[in-house]
């Protein structure tokens, strides 16, 4: 394989461009070498191709990443094995359609039409526990799924008929008009409105599924919910979504996870965050506390001394990275010291004793002593 060329060079950006300066120097190169509008130049094609393959990893925050990181070895020998850039794992359709739509017009059309295409994706949601999002779990999601009907085995048409090719585009699925635009003649292609792109005309539809080659169903599907998701993360299931056209795989299930709040422990990314209360004697003379931690309590050795707001960190007692779930974050705890309320008299005196040992004078002297305090105390009341 010839060296290739570095894609943010390709386009002639810099390595921090925005996804809108992308966009627009791709726009300007494909207007340059659009085949369209250089019918037979080769040069301009493998150009246009060049483009089109650094603009499709580009474009795509994952692949952006993926590429910053590995270069061309991330989608070249070691991935597809040919060596080749595979176009298949892009949605080039999507791409052509934003970048091509109001460049010439076609917008979508360009998808392949007849052909076989993957089914939609679908989506759906679901709501775990805290508990579930840290250690991971299986859920079992009831939806709605079509597939293919059984009586027409999904051609659409009633047992014993069967479609017909569309006499509109030839069963081609598409129309092509050519246009005489700003770069010369341009070639349209739309998706055939009689046969809607499909390329095949039912005359007479299936009983069962009307028409549509499709019957729906609740189904019931396992979710498998790995350690560490968060809110607002998704678990695809491929194959699950809708059935594909002329033979195309099915599209994929999303689950959209939604995280349920904890009554005690927040989370940020892999980090937990709790506060305890610890008594005011613990804080003075130390001690044993026990802290609820995602794994059950813990045993915790109080300073004597400790102040109130002091911050205690549980290595790995946090949330597994979902990249690996032996590695986790850590529990980081805050140390609230309580400050006793409706004290006894007998307790109350204690305290004084223990504020005069402390002080080396009597309280109710010292209380008389300081006006300033006392008339402060007076107003709060
Ligand atoms: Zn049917
Ligand atoms: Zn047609």
């Amino acid at each position: 394989m010839a060296d290739k060329r570095d894609y943010y060079e390709v386009l002639g950006v810099s390595k921090n461009a925005t996804e809108e300066e992308l966009k627009k120097a791709y726009r300007q190169l494909a207007k340059k070498y659009h085949p369209d509008t250089n019918p037979g130049d080769k040069n301009a094609e493998a150009k246009f191709k060049e483009a089109s393959e650094a603009y499709a990893v580009l474009s795509d925050p994952e692949k952006r990443r993926q590429y910053d990181q590995f270069g061309h070895a991330a989608f070249g020998e070691g991935f597809g094995g040919t060596g080749g850039f595979d176009f298949g794992s892009f949605d080039m359709g999507d791409i052509f359609g934003d970048i091509f739509g109001d460049l010439f017009g076609g917008g979508r059309s360009r998808r392949a039409n007849n052909g076989p295409m993957q089914g939609a994706n679908l989506r759906t949601s679901v709501r775990i526990s805290f508990e579930d999002a840290v250690f991971g779990t299986e859920k079992e999601l009831e939806l709605n799924l079509k597939d293919d009907c059984p009586t027409c085995k999904g051609s659409g048409a009633k047992p014993g008929t069967y479609p017909e090719t569309c006499s509109k585009c030839g069963g081609k699925g598409q129309v092509v008009y050519t246009q005489q635009s700003l770069f010369g003649m341009v070639r349209n292609v739309q998706t055939c409105p009689d046969c809607r792109g499909t390329g095949k005309i039912i005359k007479e539809k299936c009983q069962e599924c009307y028409g549509t080659g499709y019957v729906a169903s609740r189904k019931k599907i396992k979710v498998g919910i790995p350690a560490g998701i968060d809110s607002g993360q998704s678990v695809r299931i491929r194959g699950k979504g809708e059935p594909g056209t002329n033979g195309g795989p099915r599209g994929d299930l999303l689950v959209d996870v939604e995280v349920s709040r904890h009554p005690i422990f927040q989370r940020q990314d892999v980090d937990i965050f709790s506060t305890v209360p610890i008594s005011y004697a613990t804080a003075v003379l130390g001690g044993e506390i026990r802290i609820k931690t995602i794994d059950g309590d813990v045993v915790y050795n109080v300073k004597p001394g400790t102040q109130t707001d002091t911050k205690v960190r549980l290595k790995d007692k946090g949330v597994p990275t979902l990249r690996n779930k032996n590695v986790r974050g850590d529990h980081y705890v805050t140390l609230v010291v309580q400050v006793p309320t409706g004290l006894n008299s007998e307790q109350k005196e204690l305290l004084r004793r223990f504020d005069e040992a402390l002080t080396g004078k009597r309280s109710d002297t010292a209380e008389a002593e300081n006006d300033k305090d006392k008339s402060k105390r007076k107003f709060w009341k």
